[in-house]
C-alpha cells in the first residue's frame, strides 16, 4: 500500500470522508485523495515522494507558487513576533491601503479568514443597508458555505450532483432567488418581477466554480443596470482577486459593485479573506453601525504578512500577469490540440491565468451547459493525468491555475506529460 493509502485510511478513522473539505477527495474521478507532503513553486510531491506539476494551486490562492521563499520569510518574521493579539496592529491598515490603492472602489476595507465568511457578511451589511431580506444568485455561482449562499452553488455540490445542502432551513434559502448565470433575459423578468425586494444581487464576475465560465458582455450589461432598483452589486472576487490582473474582474469587465468579496490570493496562503466598499456602507458595521460582524483571528499578522507580501510582489511586477496568460495560452492550445487529435469531444475556456477544459462539443456559457460534460471522461483524464505527475482537480467543475513559478520549460514539460496522458486514455 502507498503512504498517501495509509494516510488516508488512518485520516478516514477520524476526519469525516479522510478530508477537511470534501473537493479534496477523489471520489467522483475514481481515485484516493492526494496526501501532499510538501510543494515547491509550480510542484507538489505526494506522501511517496511523487512529484506533480500543480494545477490547483490550493484552488487559486497561490499565484507565486508554494513556498516563495520571500512569502516565508514574512510569514516567519510574522510569528515570531507574536501571532494574535485580538487588538489591530500596523500591517492591517497596510494591505487595507494596499487593496484600497489597487481597487478604488475599496474605500473601506475589512478583514476576515475566508472568503465564507466574507461573502456572508457582505450580503449581512447589504441586508442591513436597505432593509430587505432577500437577495439573487446565479445558478453554479459558489460564494462559500454560508446558509442563504448554499443554494444551486456548483463547485463541490455540482461535483457531487447536489441540489442544495440538507439542514438549510427552507426559509432561508427561500430567501435566495436564483437565476442562471449568463441569462440576461431571465435576470431582467426577474428583477422586473422581484427587484424591489432585493438587498443584493451576489455574483462571480467570472464564474470559476462550474470550472471557468466568463461573462457574456449582454449579462454584464444588467449587472451595470442594478441601481434603478435599489439593488446592491455584491461582486465576489474570491477567485478573480489579483487573478485576472491587480484590479480584478470588476475592472477587466467594466463593473462598479457596491461591494466586494476577495479572498484566496489576498492571504497569500494563508487563511484571510475581506470584504469591502463604499465609505458610507462599510461604516455601516459594528463598532461604527448596527450590522454586527466580528472575527477571533481576523486581520491576525501571519496571514496578513503573507498577503501584504503577496501584494507587494504582484503590485511590483505587474508583467507577472502577460507572462502567465501567454504561458497559459500554450498549455491550453497545447491541451485542445491533444484532445482534438484523440478526437474527443472539447470546449476551453480561458482568462488570463485560468482555465477549464470541458469534455463536450459546447459551448459552456452556465452551469447547464456545463454539465453536458462527459464525467466519466474527466475522470479518465484525471487518473491519466496523474498518473503522469499532473495535478489538476478533482472535478470537472473547477478552474485550472497557472502560477508565476510556471515557465516555458514547465509548461512543455506538462504538455508532454498530458500527450502521454491522453494517448493511454
Ligand atoms: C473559494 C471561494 C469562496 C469561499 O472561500 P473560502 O475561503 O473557501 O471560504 C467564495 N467565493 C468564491 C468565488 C470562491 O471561489
Amino acid at each position: 500500500m502507498s503512504e498517501s493509502s495509509r494516510l488516508y485510511r488512518e485520516a478516514l478513522k477520524l476526519i469525516p470522508g479522510g478530508v477537511n473539505s470534501p473537493v479534496r477527495a477523489c471520489r467522483t474521478v475514481g481515485r484516493e485523495p492526494l496526501f501532499v507532503s510538501h510543494g515547491r513553486g509550480a510542484y507538489i510531491w505526494d506522501a511517496d515522494g511523487k512529484k506533480y506539476i500543480d494545477f490547483v494551486s490550493s484552488w487559486g490562492p497561490l499565484i507565486l507558487g508554494h513556498a516563495h521563499p520571500e512569502i516565508v520569510a514574512a510569514v516567519t518574521r510574522a510569528a515570531e513576533k507574536g501571532s494574535s493579539f485580538g487588538a489591530p496592529h500596523e500591517a492591517e491598515t497596510r494591505l487595507a491601503e494596499l487593496i484600497n490603492r489597487l481597487m478604488p472602489g475599496l474605500e473601506m476595507v475589512r478583514l476576515v479568514s475566508s472568503g465564507t465568511e466574507a461573502a456572508m457578511s457582505a450580503v449581512r451589511l447589504a441586508r442591513g443597508a436597505t432593509g430587505r431580506d432577500k437577495i439573487l444568485k446565479f445558478t453554479g455561482c459558489y460564494h462559500g458555505h454560508a446558509d442563504s449562499l448554499l443554494v444551486a452553488a456548483g463547485s463541490g455540490l455540482a461535483t457531487f450532483s447536489l441540489p442544495g445542502s440538507l439542514g438549510v432551513p427552507k426559509c432561508l434559502a427561500g430567501l435566495t432567488v436564483t437565476c442562471p448565470y449568463n441569462d440576461p433575459e431571465s435576470l431582467k423578468t426577474l428583477l422586473a418581477r422581484t427587484g424591489d425586494s432585493l438587498a443584493a444581487v451576489i455574483v462571480e464576475v467570472a464564474a470559476g466554480n462550474m470550472g471557468l465560465v466568463p461573462p457574456k458582455p449582454e449579462f454584464l450589461d444588467v449587472l451595470k443596470d442594478l441601481k434603478r432598483y435599489g439593488i446592491l452589486l455584491i461582486a465576489d472576487e474570491v477567485i478573480t482577486g489579483f487573478r485576472v490582473g491587480l484590479k480584478g474582474a470588476q475592472h477587466y469587465y467594466g463593473l462598479s459593485p457596491e461591494l466586494t468579496v476577495l479572498g484566496k490570493i489576498i492571504g497569500g496562503g494563508l487563511p484571510l479573506a475581506a470584504f469591502g466598499g463604499r465609505k458610507e456602507l462599510m461604516e455601516l458595521l459594528a463598532p461604527l453601525g448596527g450590522v454586527y460582524q466580528a472575527g477571533t483571528l481576523s486581520g491576525n499578522p501571519p496571514a496578513v504578512a503573507a498577503g501584504l507580501k503577496t501584494l507587494e510582489i504582484l503590485a511590483e511586477n505587474p508583467d507577472i500577469y502577460p507572462k502567465t496568460a501567454s504561458l497559459n495560452d500554450i498549455w491550453t492550445s497545447g491541451l485542445g490540440e491533444l484532445a482534438k487529435v484523440k478526437g474527443c469531444p472539447h470546449y476551453l475556456t480561458k482568462l488570463e491565468s485560468m482555465s477549464t477544459i470541458f469534455f463536450t462539443e459546447g459551448p459552456v456559457f452556465d452551469l447547464s451547459s456545463a454539465s453536458k460534460s462527459d464525467l466519466n471522461f474527466y475522470g479518465a483524464y484525471f487518473r491519466a493525468m496523474s498518473d503522469e505527475g499532473i495535478w489538476l482537480a478533482p472535478s470537472q467543475f473547477e478552474t485550472a491555475f497557472l502560477s508565476a513559478a510556471f515557465t516555458e520549460s514547465i509548461v512543455s514539460e506538462a504538455l508532454d506529460k498530458a500527450k502521454k496522458a491522453f494517448q493511454k486514455i
